[in-house]
């Protein structure tokens, strides 16, 4: 079994690391250093990073404008606490968002460090919100199968990522979160029906959820708009946000999207819900790519609606954080967001997202055991099956998504794995997520490496499986 992690004692001598790793067994890499597309190893190797981590980073690695913001930003002051002050990068770095954000409705950006925060900030605003219009019968959320939101507890209960979820069953979930389907077409389409019918079927689900709980008793839907490392980048079906948005106004309920990965530009439109029709959600949350990893941030966007009702009632959340719109994280989103105007990549990744579409289908589309390649700008995902024809997945002890993901390092490209696809068991992906800053070149360097590794594991399989 390939590992594209190197074991404790393998590694360094013996000394045992202070640092929790992700795993007790095995070590990451040290990295050095890294520069546009390219990290670089302490033993001098070079990857590609073809997936940013987990999305984050949106220009790439070393970016000098950014440094020297955050630089003189530390420069100028750290820390302020928001109860008092406030520094010009949260004041510069919540206006030019929601210009961006203002047409759809959003109105008002608050800045917490983690897209977990986020989702549980957002969540009690959503409550707020409710609270302070008399409504204290809303208690639920609805939120979907195979969803990711993060790991802190509001985030964790409304996520369905199974293994991250069963060792807190009964103690640290919220009770009150009940799921829907996912937007899902490639295992939820059925073979008779059209995309259309597919997503009128989806959206009457979540009407007949919400009508199960007794809609009256319900605060809000969560969904990220494009689902990320849970299903790998499952785009909707046309017209499903639109119906969705329309079944949560029939009840007041709202609607909270959760973009910390596919927002921020990654899906060739800052907004990944841009090109989904008429849907304004009540709430929005940014993370991963806002900061693109030079600092720990993440935001949420307020839709005026939501103010407004604050406004009138006790005119402030009730949620605080002392790091809350930190100012070297939010210069470095702000510096971030100047990159990303300036070079124009968020039109860029429209553009270049279907030439890496075609490549990568040109490359795998038809490969033995790939069994889809879904997404959109710079947020590929592929899912890897045994059988095309069934759509039957690997065993999970087979960790197709690991010897992808090895056999890539091993040819000097990063991309972001993961397993239990399907239902949070069963299932195979790897996800590409460039930075917004690579070259059709570099583009095509990732997929020429991503075919050479599935190459390489679909011949190691050959003698096993038949
Ligand atoms: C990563 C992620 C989160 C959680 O963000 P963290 O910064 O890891 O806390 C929330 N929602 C989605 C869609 C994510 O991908």
């Amino acid at each position: 079994m390939p590992s594209s992690t190197v074991s404790y004692t393998a590694q360094n001598g013996t000394r045992e690391p202070g640092l929790m790793h992700r795993s007790l067994l095995e070590r990451p890499h040290q990295v050095v250093s890294g520069s546009g597309i390219y990290l670089t190893l302490a033993d001098g190797s070079r990857i590609i990073d073809g997936c940013g981590g987990a999305a984050v980073a949106v220009i790439g690695h070393g970016n000098k404008e950014v440094k020297e913001a955050i630089i003189q930003q530390y420069s100028d002051v750290a820390y302020v606490h928001t109860m008092t002050y406030t520094t010009s990068s949260a004041e510069e770095l919540a206006n030019e968002l929601t210009e961006l954000s203002k047409p759809f409705g959003l109105t008002k950006a608050f800045f917490v460090c983690s897209g977990s925060e986020a989702m549980d900030a957002t969540m009690k605003l959503a409550r707020q919100y409710h609270f302070e219009n008399g409504q204290l019968q809303r208690t639920k959320f609805v939120s979907r199968r195979q969803a990711y939101h993060g790991g802190t507890i509001g985030a964790m209960s409304v996520s369905s990522n199974l293994p991250r979820k069963i060792p807190y069953e009964g103690a640290l979930l919220l009770d009150n979160v009940s799921y829907v389907s996912p937007a899902y077409a490639y295992h939820g389409q059925k073979d008779n029906e059209t995309e259309d019918q597919y997503a009128a079927r989806l959206v009457q689900e979540l009407d007949d959820e919400f009508q199960r709980q007794g809609p009256e008793t319900v605060i809000a839907f969560v969904a990220e708009t494009v689902g990320g490392a849970t299903a790998a980048c499952i785009t909707p079906p046309r017209g499903y946000f639109a119906g969705v948005r329309k079944v949560c106004d029939k009840y007041g309920i709202l609607l909270i999207l959760d973009e910390v990965m596919c927002g921020s530009g990654r899906m060739g439109t800052y907004f990944a819900f841009e090109p989904e029709g008429d849907v304004r959600p009540d709430l929005l949350t940014l993370g991963k790519g806002l900061g693109g990893g030079y600092a720990p941030i993440a935001g949420i966007l307020i839709s005026q609606r939501v103010v407004d009702v604050l406004a009138k009632g006790s005119a402030s959340f009730v949620h605080g954080q002392t790091y809350q719109a930190h100012p070297a994280g939010c210069a470095a989103a702000l510096a971030v967001q100047r990159v990303l105007k300036r070079e124009d990549l968020v039109a860029k990744c429209h553009t270049k997202g279907a030439f890496l579409e075609k490549r990568l289908r040109s490359a795998l589309g038809d490969a033995k055991y790939v069994g889809e390649i879904r997404g959109r700008g710079f947020f590929w995902g592929i899912e890897y099956v045994q059988d095309r024809a069934s759509k039957r997945p690997f065993k999970p002890e087979v960790k197709f998504h690991k010897r992808i993901h090895a056999a890539a390092h091993d040819r000097g490209l990063a991309i972001y794995p993961g397993a239990g696809t399907i239902d949070g068991i069963n299932g195979d992906h790897s996800i590409l997520a460039p930075p917004l800053t690579a070259t059709e070149e570099e583009l095509e360097e990732m997929v020429r490496l991503l075919k050479e590794a599935y190459d390489a594991v679909e011949e190691e399989l050959g003698s096993t499986m038949k």
